[in-house]
C-alpha cells in the first residue's frame, strides 16, 4: 500500500540552539550567529513544504531493489538488519523545491552566511521529515497489529553505510516518488536538493542493532550509527 503523508511544521522544525551547540562546539553563541539562524529558519519557514510518500514493501522484493546495480559494499548493516524486520517501506520526503532552491539563491547573491544558515536548517528538517515518516509508518503498522508495542522504525538510505548511491536507481523505479515533486538525476542526485530517501526498518530494537566494524567505517566522520541505535532504546516521539 502507498501512502502519500503532508506534515505540519511541527513536526520537522529544527531545535535553533541544537543546531547552534553543533556549530560551535560547546563554546558560547555568538548574538549573531544566533541571530542569523534565527532568521534562516523564518525564511525556511515561509518557503517549505513538507510531504513524504511510503509504500509498504516485503522483504523479498526489497532485496531486489537493495541490489540495485550490484555496487553494495560486501558486507552492510542491512544485510543483518533485513532478516530481522517485521515490516518494510520505501520511503522518500521533501522540503520542497523553493526552500532547496533558495540556498544557490543566497549563495549566487553574495550571501554565503544567510546561505550556509538555510542549508543547515533545511538539511535539519529533511532528515526530521524522514523520522516523522517513520513515526507514522509505526503508528500505522501498530493500529495493524503488525508489530509489537516495543516496535521501532528507522530509515536506512542509499549512499550511506555500505549501501551504494546507485541503489537510487531501484528504489525510485519502485517508489515513484514523482508523485511528490522528487526527481533523480544520471548522476543519482535529488531534486529538489533537500530531499531524502530509503526504506523504512520496523522490528524490535535489537532489529536494529549491529557492530559498526566494517571496512568503510574506518572513513566515517560522523558514526551516527550510534546514536540512532541509542535512540530505538527510548520511546518514539
Ligand atoms: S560507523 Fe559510520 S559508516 Fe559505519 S555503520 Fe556507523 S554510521 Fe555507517
Amino acid at each position: 500500500m502507498r501512502h502519500v503523508y503532508e506534515f505540519t511544521a511541527g513536526e520537522s522544525t529544527p531545535d535553533v540552539e541544537k543546531l547552534l551547540a553543533r556549530e560551535v562546539g560547546g563554546a558560547p553563541v555568538p548574538d549573531r550567529l544566533r541571530h542569523l539562524f534565527q532568521q534562516a529558519l523564518a525564511h525556511f519557514e515561509s518557503l517549505a513544504t513538507r510531504a513524504a510518500i511510503v509504500a509498504e514493501t516485503s522483504a523479498d522484493a526489497f532485496v531486489q531493489i537493495y541490489r540495485g546495480e550490484g555496487l553494495n559494499a560486501p558486507s552492510a548493516p542491512l544485510d543483518v538488519i533485513i532478516p530481522r524486520a517485521q515490516r518494510l517501506a520505501l520511503f522518500a520526503a521533501t522540503v520542497g523545491d523553493a526552500a532547496s532552491a533558495e540556498i544557490g539563491i543566497l549563495f549566487g547573491r553574495g550571501e554565503p552566511a544567510a546561505g550556509y544558515a538555510l542549508d543547515i536548517i533545511a538539511s535539519e528538517a529533511t532528515n526530521m521529515l524522514a523520522d516523522a515518516a517513520a513515526l507514522r509508518f509505526l503508528r500505522l503498522q501498530q493500529a495493524r497489529r503488525a508489530v509489537g508495542e516495543d516496535a521501532r522504525v528507522l530509515p536506512y538510505s542509499p549512499g550511506y553505510c555500505g549501501w551504494h548511491v546507485s541503489g537510487q536507481r531501484s528504489l525510485f523505479e519502485a517508489l515513484q516518488p514523482g508523485a511528490i515533486g522528487i526527481t533523480l538525476s544520471h548522476s543519482f542526485l535529488m531534486r529538489p536538493l533537500k530531499s531524502v530517501s530509503g526504506v523504512l526498518v520496523a522490528g524490535p530494537p535489537p532489529a536494529h542493532r549491529f557492530k559498526p566494524t566494517y571496512d568503510f567505517c574506518e572513513d566515517c566522520t560522523t558514526h551516527e550509527c550510534r546514536g540512532r541505535m541509542a535512540s530505538v532504546l527510548r520511546a518514539p516521539r
